[in-house]
């Protein structure tokens, strides 16, 4: 039997923070404790590092098709980008098209990720339209497949956008089979106009993305979708919030005690409206949905992440190349594909700007990476904690050695960063994902399809009795 253990690190956790030594045994934390007897295991010092729960990025598009184009990172490329990043494992936005069966929708993505990914996986399944043949499978979706979040466009008219009526039954469904509903927020309709009459008007540039989708259109789309979730008793989860509009939304309905969680990105965090405008075209480095917003709303932002009125950290991850990816929006920002390259910097983003600078604690930022969201996704303990029984993924990380972001040295498939020239502090030295090096002093040693796809529990089930850890 391969031990393994993990001495002289500073274990951190979303409640705790105390010095002790890890034994991993078959992949998972087999004992935690103080000068633990290392004879046959093989010794990984962590002197000078904390040690935490390897993060969970519940938000990213590899492999994906979107405007004629598709993201440059797969399942490989992305998944050790995250290993980089300390992240270890994901969960995916699966995409559907109406009048198709879900299934084929679901095995299409099982083949995007089957061989690839170096890191452990779950899927998000897109919801486009509720007919008898949806209802009739999303019960299997559950059981079989363990995908337990449904996702809803409010925007992207013509594209991926769902009516009200959608979102509404959805929401029920959800409620029924205990699955929760991610929505991207934004009023479509009103953004579609917006977007014609700029064009209309000879506005061309990437800055328009940002002028035709305010942040009004996500308030007003959030609170539209609280409201639902309030009328159908579900539960709902707003992915990549951006703008104070939509935190008072979300902050409105769980004062009232609804079931509504929140989610930003490190792009919203630290990067505003601002950088559209840089000169020849390189604002559509910049274009993603919601957009980036005016400066005072990272403040905004990071207040709710330290009160709890947002909840998780996703990436978005949606990366494009500039060259002959972005530049399809020359002369017509719409034509611009949307989304990023953030899955890599998400994790020390959040410590360098968020712990380091005062603003969340260290065991806040433990919840906000990994362990809200192994509990709102039904990963929880099996993931996002560290405990006795619980899978050891995790990342050694060394909080004071600094360094500044850059293209030439990230691990994603993209040619550009959007964090470039950024210092931070703080980095993962090595990243296990289930008791295996992923990445081991700096240096990539996992293989692409070591990462195993994750059934999860149903929304709600782990927060009462199922938040016990199975010892085996
Ligand atoms: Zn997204």
């Amino acid at each position: 039997m391969m031990t393994k253990m993990v001495k002289n690190g500073i274990i951190v956790t979303a409640a705790d923070i105390y010095e002790a030594d890890l034994l991993i045994q078959d992949g998972k934390i087999a004992m935690i404790g103080r000068n633990l007897d290392e004879s046959g295991a093989e010794v990984i010092d962590a002197k000078g590092c904390y040690v935490f729960p390897g993060g969970i990025d519940p938000h990213t598009h590899l492999d994906m098709p979107f405007g004629g184009t598709v993201t440059k990172d797969d399942f490989e490329s992305g998944t050790i980008a995250a290993a980089f990043g300390g992240t270890t494992t994901i969960i995916d936005f699966c995409l559907t098209n109406k009048g198709e069966p879900l299934k084929k929708a679901i095995e299409t993505w099982h083949n995007k990720a089957t061989g690839k990914a170096v890191i452990d996986y779950g899927f998000h399944l897109m919801i486009s339209e509720i007919t008898d043949e949806v209802l009739a499978e999303l019960p299997k979706v559950i059981e079989e497949e363990g995908i337990t979040s449904f996702k809803v466009f409010m925007a992207y008219k013509n594209v991926f956008q769902a009516d009200d009526g959608t979102l509404y039954r959805t929401l029920v469904a959800a409620k029924e089979l205990g699955a929760l509903v991610m929505v991207h927020a934004e009023n479509g309709d009103v953004i579609d106009y917006l977007t014609k009459k700029a064009l209309e008007d000879g506005h061309t540039d990437p800055i328009y993305h940002a002028l035709t989708r305010p942040p009004e259109l996500e308030g007003e789309a959030t609170g539209r979708a609280c409201q639902l979730t309030e009328l159908a008793d579900s539960q709902l989860y707003v992915v990549h919030v951006s703008c104070a509009q939509a935190v008072e939304k979300i902050a409105e309905a769980r004062n009232k005690g609804l079931n509504v969680w929140g989610e930003t990105c490190p792009q919203y965090l630290v990067l505003d409206q601002s950088y559209l405008e840089k000169p020849n075209f390189e604002g559509a480095k910049y274009v993603w949905s919601p957009p980036l917003r005016e400066k005072w709303h990272q403040e905004v932002l990071w207040n709710a992440l330290k009160n709890g009125q947002l909840q998780t950290l996703g990436s978005d991850q949606c990366s494009f190349d500039f060259k002959g990816q972005k530049e399809l929006g020359r002369g017509d920002f719409t034509k611009i594909p949307n989304g990023g390259p953030i899955i890599e910097d998400r994790v020390s983003i959040l410590f360098s700007e968020g712990v380091k600078k005062g603003r969340i604690t260290l065991n806040q930022f433990v919840d906000i990476i990994s362990t809200r969201i192994a509990k709102l996704f039904g990963l929880f303990p099996k993931k996002g904690t560290i405990a006795v029984g619980a899978d050891a993924d995790l990342v050694i990380f060394d909080p004071t050695v600094e360094r500044v972001i850059s293209a030439e040295t990230h691990h994603m498939a993209v040619d550009y960063n959007p964090f470039e020239g950024m210092k931070v502090t703080g980095e993962p030295v090595s990243v296990l994902c289930r008791g295996e090096f992923v990445v081991r002093d700096k240096q990539f040693v996992g293989k692409p399809g070591y990462g195993q796809y994750v059934k999860r529990a149903k929304y709600g089930a782990l927060m009462a009795d199922q938040d016990v850890v199975k010892m085996s």
